[in-house]
């Protein structure tokens, strides 16, 4: 499910959403804007391949040119 995974922020439990600020188990980047943010400020994610899988944050979502970026992925 997670396939997006970079090295450089898995620093034992200390991962720290780029949004939020909160601990989190798991951190991913979001598309729009490359913050590395949590399950909870992802506002949205879709696979556009059996690889590729792509996040949008809350932020990015209430931006309209990029939902619609998004939507056309
Ligand atoms: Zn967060
Ligand atoms: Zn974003």
């Amino acid at each position: 499910m997670y396939i997006i995974i970079e090295f450089d922020f898995i620093k034992g439990d200390e991962m720290i959403c780029e949004r939020c600020s909160k601990e989190a188990h798991q951190l991913e980047p979001c598309e729009y804007c490359n913050r590395k943010v949590c399950v909870t400020c992802e506002k949205s994610s879709k696979k556009t391949s059996r690889i590729r899988r792509i996040v949008i944050c809350k932020d990015c979502w209430s931006d309209m040119k990029k939902r619609k970026v998004f939507k056309a992925e």
